[in-house]
Protein backbone atom coordinates (compact mmCIF):
# COMPACT_ATOMS: atom_id res chain seq x y z
CA UNK A 1 0.00 0.00 0.00
CA UNK A 2 0.80 3.62 -1.07
CA UNK A 3 0.04 6.70 1.29
CA UNK A 4 0.03 9.96 -0.76
CA UNK A 5 -0.39 13.21 0.58
CA UNK A 6 0.24 16.42 -1.06
CA UNK A 7 1.70 19.86 0.99
CA UNK A 8 1.59 23.45 -0.19
CA UNK A 9 4.66 24.80 0.55
CA UNK A 10 5.85 28.74 0.66
CA UNK A 11 8.69 29.32 -1.27
CA UNK A 12 9.22 32.84 -1.21
CA UNK A 13 7.50 35.86 -0.68
CA UNK A 14 6.85 38.27 -3.36
CA UNK A 15 6.95 42.25 -2.57
CA UNK A 16 3.70 42.65 -2.84
CA UNK A 17 3.23 40.14 -0.08
CA UNK A 18 1.84 37.59 -2.31
CA UNK A 19 3.51 34.45 -1.33
CA UNK A 20 5.01 31.93 -3.84
CA UNK A 21 3.80 28.58 -3.63
CA UNK A 22 4.12 25.04 -4.50
CA UNK A 23 2.84 21.56 -4.15
CA UNK A 24 5.38 18.54 -2.73
CA UNK A 25 3.47 14.80 -2.89
CA UNK A 26 4.96 12.16 -1.41
CA UNK A 27 4.30 8.62 -1.61
CA UNK A 28 5.12 6.50 1.47
CA UNK A 29 5.95 2.52 0.84
CA UNK A 30 4.36 -0.20 3.43
CA UNK A 31 8.54 -1.30 3.37
CA UNK A 32 11.29 0.70 4.29
CA UNK A 33 13.85 1.53 1.62
CA UNK A 34 15.24 4.83 0.10
CA UNK A 35 14.03 8.11 -0.58
CA UNK A 36 14.07 9.55 -4.15
CA UNK A 37 13.81 13.24 -5.02
CA UNK A 38 12.44 13.98 -7.95
CA UNK A 39 11.39 17.54 -9.47
CA UNK A 40 10.54 19.25 -13.01
CA UNK A 41 9.92 22.83 -14.04
CA UNK A 42 12.54 24.76 -12.24
CA UNK A 43 12.67 26.39 -15.51
CA UNK A 44 9.05 27.01 -16.01
CA UNK A 45 8.67 26.59 -20.29
CA UNK A 46 10.20 22.85 -19.53
CA UNK A 47 6.74 21.37 -18.93
CA UNK A 48 7.37 17.78 -20.27
CA UNK A 49 8.88 16.81 -16.86
CA UNK A 50 5.42 18.14 -15.40
CA UNK A 51 3.54 15.76 -17.42
CA UNK A 52 5.73 12.88 -16.81
CA UNK A 53 5.50 13.49 -12.74
CA UNK A 54 1.86 13.13 -13.12
CA UNK A 55 1.75 10.12 -15.04
CA UNK A 56 3.95 8.82 -12.33
CA UNK A 57 1.89 10.32 -9.92
CA UNK A 58 -1.23 7.47 -11.34
CA UNK A 59 1.18 4.67 -11.58
CA UNK A 60 2.66 5.63 -8.18
CA UNK A 61 -0.47 5.64 -6.16
CA UNK A 62 -1.44 2.00 -7.11
CA UNK A 63 2.07 0.55 -6.56
CA UNK A 64 3.63 -1.53 -4.36
CA UNK A 65 6.69 0.45 -2.80
CA UNK A 66 9.97 0.28 -0.42
CA UNK A 67 10.36 3.59 1.20
CA UNK A 68 9.61 6.81 -0.26
CA UNK A 69 8.99 9.29 -3.41
CA UNK A 70 9.45 13.29 -2.78
CA UNK A 71 7.79 14.51 -6.19
CA UNK A 72 7.63 18.09 -7.02
CA UNK A 73 6.10 19.16 -10.08
CA UNK A 74 6.33 22.99 -10.66
CA UNK A 75 9.80 23.89 -8.72
CA UNK A 76 9.37 27.55 -10.09
CA UNK A 77 6.04 28.56 -10.39
CA UNK A 78 7.58 31.65 -11.65
CA UNK A 79 9.24 30.86 -14.58
CA UNK A 80 6.15 28.45 -14.79
CA UNK A 81 3.73 30.95 -15.37
CA UNK A 82 5.93 33.24 -17.58
CA UNK A 83 6.29 30.21 -19.68
CA UNK A 84 10.00 31.09 -19.71
CA UNK A 85 13.83 29.73 -18.56
CA UNK A 86 14.38 32.70 -16.16
CA UNK A 87 12.61 35.24 -14.12
CA UNK A 88 12.73 39.15 -14.53
CA UNK A 89 15.13 40.83 -13.05
CA UNK A 90 13.02 42.95 -10.86
CA UNK A 91 12.75 39.96 -9.08
CA UNK A 92 16.14 38.18 -8.82
CA UNK A 93 18.86 40.19 -10.32
CA UNK A 94 21.32 37.87 -9.10
CA UNK A 95 20.10 34.67 -9.82
CA UNK A 96 17.53 34.77 -12.79
CA UNK A 97 17.80 31.28 -13.60
CA UNK A 98 16.97 29.47 -10.01
CA UNK A 99 19.33 26.89 -11.62
CA UNK A 100 22.05 28.81 -10.15
CA UNK A 101 21.11 28.86 -6.95
CA UNK A 102 21.25 25.59 -5.38
CA UNK A 103 21.70 25.00 -2.48
CA UNK A 104 20.13 28.58 -1.53
CA UNK A 105 20.03 30.20 1.65
CA UNK A 106 16.99 31.68 3.61
CA UNK A 107 18.38 34.95 3.94
CA UNK A 108 19.23 35.29 0.55
CA UNK A 109 17.69 36.32 -3.20
CA UNK A 110 14.42 35.16 -3.83
CA UNK A 111 15.81 32.24 -5.87
CA UNK A 112 18.01 31.22 -2.98
CA UNK A 113 15.21 31.18 -0.59
CA UNK A 114 13.18 28.86 -3.74
CA UNK A 115 15.71 26.55 -3.63
CA UNK A 116 16.55 26.49 0.16
CA UNK A 117 12.96 25.43 0.95
CA UNK A 118 13.04 22.53 -1.62
CA UNK A 119 16.67 22.05 -0.89
CA UNK A 120 15.28 21.04 2.57
CA UNK A 121 13.59 18.10 0.67
CA UNK A 122 15.80 17.18 -1.60
CA UNK A 123 18.78 16.75 0.81
CA UNK A 124 17.07 14.09 2.61
CA UNK A 125 16.81 11.99 -0.24
CA UNK A 126 19.45 8.97 -1.62
CA UNK A 127 19.06 10.41 -5.16
CA UNK A 128 17.93 13.19 -7.31
CA UNK A 129 16.11 13.10 -10.89
CA UNK A 130 16.21 16.91 -11.40
CA UNK A 131 13.85 16.88 -15.12
CA UNK A 132 14.44 19.19 -17.89
CA UNK A 133 13.33 19.92 -21.05
CA UNK A 134 15.53 21.16 -23.96
CA UNK A 135 14.85 22.61 -27.16
CA UNK A 136 12.61 20.48 -30.01
CA UNK A 137 16.56 20.44 -32.37
CA UNK A 138 18.13 18.75 -28.79
CA UNK A 139 18.78 15.13 -28.46
CA UNK A 140 17.37 13.73 -25.36
CA UNK A 141 20.10 13.04 -23.14
CA UNK A 142 20.99 12.34 -19.46
CA UNK A 143 23.69 14.65 -17.95
CA UNK A 144 25.59 13.28 -14.48
CA UNK A 145 28.65 14.91 -13.11
CA UNK A 146 31.92 13.25 -14.31
CA UNK A 147 33.59 10.71 -11.50
CA UNK A 148 30.45 10.11 -9.54
CA UNK A 149 29.94 6.64 -9.94
CA UNK A 150 26.35 6.55 -8.23
CA UNK A 151 25.36 9.48 -10.60
CA UNK A 152 26.46 7.43 -13.53
CA UNK A 153 24.88 4.51 -12.69
CA UNK A 154 21.60 6.34 -11.58
CA UNK A 155 22.36 7.96 -15.78
CA UNK A 156 22.34 4.05 -17.16
CA UNK A 157 19.24 3.25 -15.50
CA UNK A 158 17.60 6.21 -16.65
CA UNK A 159 18.40 5.00 -20.37
CA UNK A 160 18.83 7.29 -23.04
CA UNK A 161 20.64 7.06 -26.45
CA UNK A 162 23.29 9.77 -25.20
CA UNK A 163 24.96 9.90 -21.48
CA UNK A 164 26.82 12.88 -21.07
CA UNK A 165 29.34 13.43 -17.89
CA UNK A 166 30.60 17.17 -17.21
CA UNK A 167 33.39 17.81 -15.67
CA UNK A 168 33.22 19.92 -12.09
CA UNK A 169 35.23 22.38 -10.24
CA UNK A 170 38.79 22.35 -10.95
CA UNK A 171 38.41 19.95 -13.98
CA UNK A 172 35.66 21.90 -15.94
CA UNK A 173 36.65 24.83 -18.13
CA UNK A 174 36.61 28.02 -17.58
CA UNK A 175 33.48 28.32 -18.94
CA UNK A 176 31.90 26.46 -16.29
CA UNK A 177 32.38 28.79 -13.45
CA UNK A 178 31.65 31.55 -15.89
CA UNK A 179 28.43 30.13 -16.15
CA UNK A 180 27.47 29.49 -12.46
CA UNK A 181 27.25 26.03 -13.00
CA UNK A 182 28.40 25.25 -9.15
CA UNK A 183 24.38 26.50 -8.47
CA UNK A 184 22.59 24.11 -10.18
CA UNK A 185 20.51 21.28 -8.26
CA UNK A 186 22.73 18.10 -9.38
CA UNK A 187 26.19 20.04 -8.68
CA UNK A 188 24.98 20.66 -5.56
CA UNK A 189 23.08 17.35 -4.51
CA UNK A 190 26.00 15.26 -5.90
CA UNK A 191 28.36 17.22 -3.70
CA UNK A 192 26.31 16.60 -1.03
CA UNK A 193 27.05 12.56 -1.41
CA UNK A 194 23.41 12.29 -3.54
CA UNK A 195 23.72 10.63 -6.61
CA UNK A 196 21.98 13.16 -9.34
CA UNK A 197 21.01 13.28 -12.39
CA UNK A 198 19.49 15.62 -15.00
CA UNK A 199 17.57 14.18 -17.72
CA UNK A 200 16.99 16.77 -20.55
CA UNK A 201 13.87 15.46 -22.58
CA UNK A 202 13.23 16.95 -26.00
CA UNK A 203 10.97 19.86 -26.73
CA UNK A 204 9.88 23.10 -24.53
CA UNK A 205 6.61 24.42 -24.33
CA UNK A 206 4.71 21.51 -25.78
CA UNK A 207 3.68 18.07 -24.45
CA UNK A 208 5.98 15.85 -26.52
CA UNK A 209 4.85 12.33 -26.40
CA UNK A 210 8.07 10.89 -26.83
CA UNK A 211 9.69 13.08 -24.55
CA UNK A 212 7.38 12.40 -21.46
CA UNK A 213 7.66 8.52 -22.35
CA UNK A 214 11.22 8.28 -21.88
CA UNK A 215 11.01 11.00 -18.58
CA UNK A 216 8.40 8.26 -17.73
CA UNK A 217 10.12 4.94 -18.48
CA UNK A 218 13.45 6.60 -17.08
CA UNK A 219 11.95 8.01 -13.88
CA UNK A 220 10.49 4.36 -13.53
CA UNK A 221 13.76 2.80 -14.53
CA UNK A 222 15.37 5.37 -11.46
CA UNK A 223 13.39 3.87 -8.59
CA UNK A 224 13.47 0.10 -10.17
CA UNK A 225 17.51 0.44 -10.08
CA UNK A 226 17.11 1.63 -6.16
CA UNK A 227 14.85 -0.71 -5.06
CA UNK A 228 11.84 1.80 -4.53
CA UNK A 229 10.18 -0.45 -7.54
CA UNK A 230 10.45 -4.29 -7.54
CA UNK A 231 11.94 -5.53 -11.00
CA UNK A 232 14.85 -4.72 -12.47
CA UNK A 233 15.44 -1.61 -14.78
CA UNK A 234 14.71 -2.11 -18.47
CA UNK A 235 17.32 -1.27 -20.69
CA UNK A 236 16.52 1.66 -22.54
CA UNK A 237 18.48 3.68 -25.58
CA UNK A 238 21.86 3.15 -26.53
CA UNK A 239 23.48 4.84 -23.76
CA UNK A 240 26.58 6.04 -25.52
CA UNK A 241 28.55 7.77 -23.19
CA UNK A 242 30.44 11.44 -24.01
CA UNK A 243 32.00 14.66 -22.39
CA UNK A 244 29.18 16.99 -22.21
CA UNK A 245 30.80 20.15 -24.74
CA UNK A 246 30.29 23.26 -22.69
CA UNK A 247 32.51 25.28 -25.56
CA UNK A 248 29.43 25.04 -27.95
CA UNK A 249 29.61 26.58 -31.73
CA UNK A 250 28.75 29.86 -31.36
CA UNK A 251 27.05 32.60 -33.50
CA UNK A 252 30.10 35.18 -34.01
CA UNK A 253 27.64 37.72 -35.08
CA UNK A 254 23.75 38.35 -35.04
CA UNK A 255 21.55 37.55 -37.74
CA UNK A 256 19.44 34.98 -38.86
CA UNK A 257 20.90 31.61 -39.07
CA UNK A 258 19.67 28.41 -41.49
CA UNK A 259 20.77 25.09 -40.16
CA UNK A 260 21.78 22.78 -43.02
CA UNK A 261 18.52 20.75 -43.49
CA UNK A 262 19.89 17.40 -44.13
CA UNK A 263 21.84 17.29 -40.36
CA UNK A 264 20.13 15.34 -37.87
CA UNK A 265 20.69 15.74 -33.84
CA UNK A 266 22.32 12.35 -32.54
CA UNK A 267 24.80 12.11 -35.78
CA UNK A 268 28.45 11.51 -35.48
CA UNK A 269 30.20 14.31 -37.12
CA UNK A 270 33.63 15.59 -38.24
CA UNK A 271 35.32 18.66 -37.42
CA UNK A 272 34.71 20.89 -39.81
CA UNK A 273 31.23 19.50 -40.88
CA UNK A 274 29.28 22.46 -42.37
CA UNK A 275 26.76 23.15 -39.97
CA UNK A 276 25.22 25.65 -41.47
CA UNK A 277 24.92 29.66 -42.32
CA UNK A 278 24.19 32.58 -40.35
CA UNK A 279 23.66 36.01 -42.96
CA UNK A 280 22.69 39.25 -42.62
CA UNK A 281 18.80 39.34 -42.86
CA UNK A 282 18.80 43.03 -44.90
CA UNK A 283 21.75 42.69 -47.02
CA UNK A 284 21.94 38.95 -47.41
CA UNK A 285 25.58 39.62 -46.60
CA UNK A 286 27.21 35.84 -44.99
CA UNK A 287 28.36 36.62 -41.69
CA UNK A 288 29.68 33.48 -40.80
CA UNK A 289 29.68 29.59 -42.26
CA UNK A 290 29.37 27.40 -39.16
CA UNK A 291 31.35 24.62 -39.17
CA UNK A 292 31.82 21.58 -36.43
CA UNK A 293 35.11 22.55 -34.06
CA UNK A 294 35.38 19.24 -33.47
CA UNK A 295 34.70 15.01 -33.92
CA UNK A 296 31.85 13.77 -31.56
CA UNK A 297 28.00 13.66 -31.36
CA UNK A 298 26.10 16.17 -32.70
CA UNK A 299 23.54 16.45 -29.75
CA UNK A 300 21.60 20.03 -30.44
CA UNK A 301 21.07 22.02 -33.40
CA UNK A 302 19.63 25.68 -33.31
CA UNK A 303 16.66 26.04 -35.80
CA UNK A 304 14.88 28.86 -33.99
CA UNK A 305 16.55 30.97 -36.97
CA UNK A 306 16.93 34.72 -35.25
CA UNK A 307 20.37 34.19 -33.40
CA UNK A 308 22.23 37.18 -31.46
CA UNK A 309 26.21 37.18 -31.46
CA UNK A 310 27.77 34.73 -28.61
CA UNK A 311 24.29 32.30 -28.44
CA UNK A 312 24.31 28.88 -29.63
CA UNK A 313 24.31 27.79 -32.60
CA UNK A 314 25.39 23.43 -32.20
CA UNK A 315 26.63 21.28 -29.41
CA UNK A 316 29.21 18.36 -30.23
CA UNK A 317 29.73 15.85 -27.36
CA UNK A 318 32.94 13.71 -27.60
CA UNK A 319 32.34 9.91 -27.10
CA UNK A 320 34.12 8.29 -24.24
CA UNK A 321 35.23 4.64 -23.85
CA UNK A 322 35.59 5.91 -20.42
CA UNK A 323 34.61 8.99 -18.59
CA UNK A 324 38.10 9.35 -17.17
CA UNK A 325 39.35 9.59 -20.41
ZN1 LIG B 1 16.16 23.41 -17.80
Amino acid sequence: MVTHDAERLTLARLPSGIEIETTIHRYRGGRSGPKIYVQAAQHGREVNGVEVLRRLHDRLVSAELAGEVIAVPVADPLTFDRVSYTTPEALDSINANMNRAWPGSSDGTLHERMTAALWERAREADAVVDLHTGSPEMLTHVVFMAGDDGSRALAEAFGTDLLLAERAGEAANEEWSQRGFDGKLRVAATRAGIPTITPELASNKRIDESAVEAGLEGTLNVLRDRSVLSGAPEPRGERRLARNHLGRVTATDSGLFRAESTLEVGREIEAGTYLGTLYDPTTYEVLQEARADRDGILYALTKEATVTAGGKLANVALPLDNEDD
